[in-house]
């Protein structure tokens, strides 16, 4: 079974691809560490994301840079949000998000166009949301708890604009696919928002179901 999940930052879903993935026994892929890579590698080369060359130069990134705790930066995520921009870089990404998705057994991948472009197949797909508030919040949280001097409006500003260049994008911008459950997380705490996908997951495939 291939489950999709799907959804702007913060709002959940990887901690949710990866409580889904435990659940149901199935290997999990968190995408946006792949275009977090392309974006780190493209500044480490002292390349322009903008720029379509640069970005897809920077995607041949070796493999022990997705282990690089830098990738989890609001700086790498606002670069992996301008060299996702490029369809050079999409395509370059696609075939390695495409065998995962593929493999036997089945696969949990977590993204913005998993459930549109990478596997437009996946049995279950899940559309993860919350307001911007409640994004900006959990993100506050989890950097107060990780010693950084950060203010709450600007990242509430930086999420807000990365939305906005995720969701205008032409190429895979972020949207939910037709046949996708969608799920605000907004008012649920992570066991909640865990509980809620499990049980969607169920409900289309049953309980036993790989
Ligand atoms: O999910 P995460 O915040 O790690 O993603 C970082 C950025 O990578 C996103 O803002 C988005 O621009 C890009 N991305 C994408 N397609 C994916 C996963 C991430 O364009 N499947």
């Amino acid at each position: 079974m291939i489950v999709a999940v799907d959804g702007p930052t913060a709002s959940g879903k990887g901690t949710i691809a990866k409580a889904l993935a435990a659940h149901f026994g199935l290997p999990h892929l968190d995408t946006g560490l792949l275009y977090r890579a392309v974006g780190r590698q493209c500044a480490l080369n002292g390349g322009n994301p903008d720029d379509p060359f640069d970005a897809l130069t920077a995607c041949a990134f070796p493999d022990s840079l997705v282990a690089d705790p830098e990738l989890r930066s609001e700086a790498s995520g606002g670069l992996a949000s301008r060299v996702s921009v490029h369809p050079e870089v999409r395509q370059a990404l696609f075939r390695r998000q495409r065998q995962f998705a593929t493999q036997p057994g089945g696969a949990v991948l977590d993204g913005r166009d998993i459930g549109t472009v990478i596997a437009p197949e996946a049995e279950v797909k899940l559309f993860v949301i919350a307001s911007v508030e409640a994004r900006a919040q959990r993100r506050f949280a989890e950097m107060r708890e990780g010693g950084r001097d950060v203010s709450l409006d600007a990242i509430a500003a930086d999420l807000a604009a990365r939305d906005e260049r995720d969701r205008s994008r032409k190429e895979a911008p972020l949207v939910a696919a037709p046949d996708a459950f969608l799920l605000d997380t907004s008012e649920l705490d992570r066991e909640a928002a865990i509980a809620k996908a499990i049980a969607l997951v169920e409900g289309r495939v049953g309980k036993t179901a790989r």
